[in-house]
């Protein structure tokens, strides 16, 4: 098995589709990183931890790795939706995220109410996971501390 998944990209900006005012902003990362991560997993819903630039905490993080409608469905984009409540926005920072599990695959909506549904269980599968003690210890992994 592939995990843990250790991978750091840039943040930028996304489609805009509007996943800030479902209330799940997701952070785009950097195409680099993206197919970088491809090459090691298949496209779906996965959860982990995950740090924004040089901050002083390590949050739980749902990711999605799935075909861009923006370019016609031609490229991969990996979206990290981050729970926690940020004050401000953070374009261009540095993201690095620990892959650590596979919550399903992708799935089409027929409305946005299933759509919303679907990400607040995926929530709740990540946080139940990543209750696990094997799964915390990767909170303080290395990889997350400063100049990593
Ligand atoms: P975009 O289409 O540009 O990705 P989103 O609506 O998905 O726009 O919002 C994503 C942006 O919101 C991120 O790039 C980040 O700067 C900001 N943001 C604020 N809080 C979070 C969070 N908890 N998780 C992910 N991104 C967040
Ligand atoms: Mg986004």
């Amino acid at each position: 098995p592939p995990y843990p998944i250790k991978m750091k990209g840039k943040v930028i900006q996304g489609f805009g589709r509007g996943s800030r005012e479902l209330g799940i902003p997701t952070a785009n990362l950097s195409e680099a990183a993206t197919n970088a991560l491809c090459e090691d997993v298949e496209t779906g819903i996965y959860f982990g931890w995950a740090l924004v630039g040089n901050d002083s905490s390590v949050y739980p993080m749902v990711m999605s790795l799935g075909w861009n409608p923006y370019y016609k469905n031609e490229k991969k984009s990996a979206e990290v939706h981050i729970m926690h409540v940020f004050s401000e926005d953070f374009y261009e920072a540095e993201l690095r995220v620990i892959v650590l599990g596979r919550i399903r695959s992708e799935r089409d909506y027929v409305s946005i109410d299933a759509l919303i549904e679907d990400i607040n269980i995926d929530i709740k599968v990540a946080h139940n996971s990543l209750a696990r003690s094997s799964y915390i210890s990767f909170k303080s992994d290395p990889f997350f501390l400063n100049d990593n």
